[in-house]
């Protein structure tokens, strides 16, 4: 294979010296904009035009506003402060952010500060005026809004962009998902185009849960659907083309359905990126960017994230208008710690029996999900499983989207106890009785730890985590220790040990590297 490899290489490198010598480069934009000294470089030929760069922004621009100039203004602000939340002391309002989940927030605008807006304590603080979202509330049997709730709709109702950074289970869908009722139903326009709102987000299953819990508080008769790749795609289309309010959708098969012009996004005024960082992880960067062309630059844009690392703030930035940030608990990873994190060290060999004993030792009532890495483990480690009449589902990428949303269904009314799962279940999905995460492989990264962990003990319930460590997670024990200290949790000697032995081991690379180095100027290769 080398050979042939080296042969084909040396048959590419000649080809291209042919042709370099045959052709001169005709690509322009491989010019730069000015100042290019065409004497270092003979490929070039010398009366090719410089590109005006600046005049191609400058009709950008002009190009930009063109395009959206036929549209009606957005009407954003529907936000009339009560005089409980007006009447708050700033102490006040420090504590009782203090006292929930130590809620920060920042006014990410360039230049001078707004104030941030004091927290809405009770649902009649942010929807006095709606009588009917007080309604659906009412019906639903909520006490009091949730920390993220209360802090997200007085900025939001305002029409300012929000960054929220919590973690599911919050109550962060219904979070934006009111304010986006509101700001829907009291546009000027009298028919819509088109959706109003559109949410996107990185799985399938949260898509479907956001669209759960956008029919479950129906504003208004307001039509909601949910666009998602695997789904019927001409049944999405139909449903899309009959004209609907609110899209909910994954970035993947919206944008097959904006390219092929079943859908037109001119008309959405209020956008959220539900999950960005997920987003991101899943490599959807690309169809949000192209989705966005087509929807109007001044609309309000609510995002998500349970993180809020490099990546998100770049798309922050890029997507995001003078946003208001809020955000529960600290900025970086923190797992709840209604959930007690146990950790085995063992080795590859031996994780078939602990998954066994912990099966085995299952009482009735409880509910666990077993997180695996790859999707080939899932079905062997289930079907393993099924032939030791132990009963589970398996819920993974390569299974048809009916069987994983029976699957799932199957798990939500406990007619199956047992979920195996890649890391598509990691997030987003909403199973309140959960009792254990089994982390049969540990994940890819310490956030999607966090995530599995935070699959049980909601709601105010306690759970508890086990996660299996071989030998091949060392460089990952460094992270975890951090995890398990700030969540009050025991930390085995072992991982202690393999945590250090990882430095060490990284240390003596390092040094090793720097050893063989060659000396002097770099070479260039370019
Ligand atoms: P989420 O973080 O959006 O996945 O929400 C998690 C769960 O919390 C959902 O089942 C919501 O219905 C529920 N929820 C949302 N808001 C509240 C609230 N104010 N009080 C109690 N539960 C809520």
């Amino acid at each position: 294979m080398q050979i042939k490899a080296k042969a084909v290489i040396e048959n590419f490198v000649k080809k291209q010296e042919n042709n370099n010598s045959e052709r001169k480069v005709d690509i322009v934009a491989f010019q730069p904009s000015a100042g290019r000294n065409a004497s270092t470089n003979d490929s070039v030929t010398e009366d090719q035009p410089l590109i005006d760069w600046d005049q191609i922004r400058e009709d950008a621009v002009k190009w930009e506003k063109k395009k959206w100039a036929d549209l009606p203004p957005i009407k954003k602000n529907f936000y009339v402060e009560s005089p409980s939340t007006s009447s708050m002391t700033e102490v006040q309002v420090d504590n009782w952010r203090k006292e929930n989940f130590n809620i920060t927030c920042d006014d990410l605008k360039d230049g001078a500060k707004r104030p941030i807006p004091n927290p809405t304590c009770k649902f009649e603080d942010a929807f006095q005026c709606y009588p009917e979202v007080m309604e659906n509330i009412k019906r639903a049997g909520f006490q009091k809004p949730t920390p993220i709730q209360s802090q997200a709709w007085p900025i939001i109702l305002q029409g300012i962009d929000l960054i929220g950074v919590a973690q599911t289970g919050t109550g962060k869908t219904l979070s934006y998902l009111m304010p986006g009722f509101i700001h829907l139903d009291s546009q000027p326009v009298l028919k819509r185009n088109g959706p109003g709102m559109l949410v996107l987000t990185p799985t399938r299953e949260l898509a479907l849960q956001v669209e759960a819990e956008c029919s479950k508080y129906s504003y208004k008769g307001l039509r909601s659907v949910c666009v998602y790749g695997g789904g019927d795609r001409d049944g999405q289309i139909q449903d899309v083309s009959k004209g609907v309010d609110i899209i909910i959708a994954t970035p993947g098969r919206l944008n097959d359905l904006q390219m092929n012009n079943f859908v037109n996004l001119r008309s959405v005024t209020y956008l959220v990126l539900d999950e960005a960082d997920k987003m991101l992880d899943m490599g959807f960067e690309p169809q949000i960017m192209k989705i966005l062309l087509d929807v109007r630059p001044d609309r309000q844009t609510i995002m998500t994230s349970a993180t809020w690392p490099y990546a998100v703030r770049r798309l922050a930035q890029s997507y995001l208008k003078e946003p208001m940030i809020v955000y529960v608990g600290t900025l970086d990873l923190v797992a709840v710690n209604t959930v007690k994190q146990n950790i085995i060290i063992t080795t590859e060999e031996e994780k078939r029996t602990h998954i066994q004993t912990f099966l085995e030792s299952m009482s009735p009532k409880d509910k666990v999900i077993v997180f695996v890495s790859r999707k080939a483990v899932a079905d062997h480690l289930s079907s393993d499983l099924i032939l030791r009449h132990i009963s589970v589902e398996s819920l993974h990428g390569n299974r048809e989207q009916s069987d994983r949303e029976k699957a799932l269904e199957n798990f939500k009314t406990g007619k199956v106890r047992i979920l195996i799962a890649t890391d598509l279940a990691s997030r987003g999905l909403d199973v309140h009785d959960i009792t254990h995460v089994y982390n049969y492989d540990f994940p890819r990264n310490i956030e999607e730890y966090v995530h599995r962990v935070g699959r049980t003990g909601r709601a105010g319930r306690t759970g508890m985590s086990i996660t299996l460590i071989t030998r091949n997670d060392w460089r990952v024990a460094t992270e975890l220790i951090n995890i398990l200290e700030r969540a009050n949790q025991s930390i085995p000697e072992e991982l202690v040990l393999m945590a250090e032995r990882y430095k060490a081991n990284k240390l003596k690379r390092e040094m090793e590297k720097k050893m063989g180095k060659p000396q002097g100027k770099p070479q260039k290769f370019y």
